[in-house]
């Protein structure tokens, strides 16, 4: 955590209760408006470390909560994690034995899929915002190939001029679809989330 937000509201409450990261609000503020997260829903989170979306998701699903980051990921109860690469070949198949097995709804399927990951910022601003798409892409994939019809994808994007592109990509594949910057992102963060819900069906050649 940076000097600067040490004294930041949101950082001070996920201490005081207990979330691993201030971040935690942003999905709590993201479900309370757009209700992402249904009771027993299968929730897949890319770039989930250190875990406070992983908590939220656990208290509103209460059902398989699958996380997966590069970095390792201390223990949540009830809660499977996977340090693996979202980029890589493989992942989506782990992610899927993963949601299939014991606990999962024993499809291989998933309600909701969340993707909060972000490069580590070179201070370039096009080329980490290319590489924040390139996250994206890849979580939008993720999601066409483990989605059940009607599940829900929230993906946190760069803002910048491959914005638009991506946005259309989501639309094509999904019902509804908002961009969103949620209260408890900083004001200075060009940080927007991508609201899509009710999958209606893959793009051909994934
Ligand atoms: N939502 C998390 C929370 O509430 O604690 C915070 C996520 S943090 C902003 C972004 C995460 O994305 C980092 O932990 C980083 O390691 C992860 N990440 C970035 N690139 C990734 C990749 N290719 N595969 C998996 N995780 C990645």
């Amino acid at each position: 955590m940076m000097a600067r937000n040490r004294h930041d509201h949101f950082y001070r409450l996920a201490k005081k209760e207990g979330y691993r990261s201030r971040a935690a609000y942003k999905l709590k503020q993201i479900d309370s408006r757009f209700r992402i997260i249904r009771r027993g829903d299968v929730v897949v989170d890319l770039g989930a470390a250190p875990g406070g979306w992983l908590q939220v998701a656990k208290e509103l699903s209460g059902g398989t909560v699958v996380g997966i980051d590069l970095q390792p990921i201390r223990s949540i109860d009830g809660v499977t994690t996977l340090a693996a690469d979202v980029t890589a070949d493989g992942t989506i198949d782990a992610i899927r034995e993963l949601i299939g097995g014991e606990g999962g709804n024993g499809h291989g399927r998933a309600n909701v899929v969340l993707s909060d990951a972000a490069p580590n910022l070179s201070g370039d601003w096009s080329y980490d915002h290319a590489r924040s798409i390139d996250l994206a892409e890849h979580a939008l994939s993720c999601a066409e190939q483990i989605l059940t019809p009607g599940g829900n994808f929230v993906v946190k994007v760069f803002q910048g001029d491959l914005f638009h592109g991506y946005l259309q990509r989501v639309r094509s594949v999904f019902g509804t679809v908002r961009a969103h910057s949620p209260a408890a992102s900083r004001k200075v963060s060009a940080e927007t989330y991508i609201i899509a819900k009710k999958f209606r069906r893959a793009r051909r050649n994934l």
